[in-house]
């Protein structure tokens, strides 16, 4: 049954996945952004997006990134651009912290994904850039990679359009019983997705923000040495390195090697702080640099982002209908992963939109409880 009317609501990579495979799957959609998609503020902007299917002992999200990445080839096939490039992710395991590390290896044996084991001479002999005295091993995933996030939204947006979507400009509110509004009145429609990323939380304050928080990330790109490829992706992986509360990804078509240290509970105004690192994230990045990257020390920043994720207690996404407006479906819950899910969950969310089968029990609103960094798929 084709539904007479399918909003979206929210163009970043999960509203948009979601608009393309219901337009694919026959439905009439339309997308509405409260700004222009690929905009500065969503949590999918910047240049790149680490694309791994690493996620401890959690099958279900190694399936979904391994399923993922065909999906991102295919794209890149179909639209002719460089959206994802494989250099490879190495997850660096720190001496006495390394469940979630020894969980990945039993869960890739598992489902099949190709590793490799390093020791620390290993990696200091293929990963030079990298000084890994503290580290006890590292799994390299050679068919991880980058995907060119920036890039990404905007061909995906190509692709609905092209499909007959259609994209509108609007700021869709809610109402006391938490019904869509947009212009003073009630979003009508059979079915309305709402994916708006961080911004469900003040959206759905009786339903969304008691399982959200919401935290800022900075990011901030260096420089590459003078006259040296080796921190290029040719020749360097993307990296995880959870000792240090850390991860990054290599220069990318010139942007400069990207690190992100993650400073717990940072705080973001999301509708009016302006997108600036702040100077403790400067210190720390380039502490970070010095002790692991010491190839990269003394170079500049080039570049830098301040963005936000919204965090549920056990890092899964959320999927489920609302629980008094039978056309309303949440999509969304990032938790600092989604990026790199993009096709299938859009996939996943038509296929619950036009109920074809139910949500998973993990992303439904209820049951939420806090997982420990052994369970958790992102080891946190
Ligand atoms: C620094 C950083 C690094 C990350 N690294 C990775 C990574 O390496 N790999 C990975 O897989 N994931 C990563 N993530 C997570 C990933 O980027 C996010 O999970 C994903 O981009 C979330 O997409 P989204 O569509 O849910 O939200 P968003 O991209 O924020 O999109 C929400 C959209 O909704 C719109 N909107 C909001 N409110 C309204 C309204 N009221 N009316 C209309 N429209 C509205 C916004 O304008 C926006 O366009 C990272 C995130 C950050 C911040």
């Amino acid at each position: 049954m084709t539904r007479n009317s399918c909003i979206v609501v929210g163009g970043g990579i999960a509203g948009l996945m979601t608009a393309l495979h219901l337009q694919r799957r026959g439905e009439q959609v339309t997308l509405i952004d409260r700004w222009e998609p690929g905009h500065a503020r969503a949590a999918s902007t910047d240049y790149n997006r680490v694309i791994r299917a690493i996620s401890g002992r959690d099958e279900f999200y190694t399936r979904w990134a391994r399923e993922s990445r065909a999906m991102w080839l295919e794209m890149q096939a179909e639209c002719g651009l460089n959206l994802m490039y494989e250099c490879g992710a190495l997850i660096l395991a720190t001496k006495g912290h390394c469940d979630w590390e020894d969980a990945t290896a039993d869960t890739f044996d598992k489902v099949g994904v190709p590793y490799y084991k390093f020791t620390r001479d290993e990696v200091r002999a293929r990963f030079p850039q990298f000084k890994v005295d503290e580290i006890d091993y590292a799994l390299f995933e050679p068919e991880a990679g980058l995907l060119m996030a920036h890039r990404c939204v905007l061909a995906g947006l190509d692709l609905f359009k092209r499909a007959g979507g259609v994209v509108k400009r609007g700021t869709v509110t809610t109402d006391a019983q938490e019904r869509p509004m947009l212009d003073g009145a009630p979003l009508q429609a059979d079915l309305i997705v709402i994916a708006t990323g961080a911004w469900m939380s003040e959206m759905f304050p009786r339903t969304i923000k008691p399982i959200s928080a919401i935290m800022g990330i900075n990011v901030l790109y260096t420089s590459t040495p003078d006259g040296s490829d080796q921190f290029d992706m040719e020749n360097m992986p993307c990296w995880i390195d959870h000792g240090q509360g850390s991860f990054g990804i290599p220069s990318s078509e010139g942007s400069g090697v990207k690190a992100a240290v993650v400073i717990p509970n940072t705080p973001i105004d999301i509708n009016n702080d302006e997108r600036l690192i702040e100077k403790a994230s400067l210190a720390k990045t380039r502490q970070y640099i010095r002790h692991r990257l010491p190839g990269l020390e003394g170079q500049r920043v080039v570049d830098s982002k301040f963005n936000q994720v919204i965090l549920t207690p056990d890092t899964h996404f959320i999927v489920d209908w609302h629980p008094e407006h039978e056309n309303v479906l949440f999509a969304g819950g990032c938790s600092g992963h989604l990026f790199k899910h993009g096709p299938v969950f859009g996939d996943f969310v038509a296929g619950v939109a036009v109920r074809d089968y139910g949500t998973a029990d993990r992303f439904k609103i209820t049951g939420r409880r806090k997982l420990s960094p052994k369970e958790s798929p992102s080891g946190r």
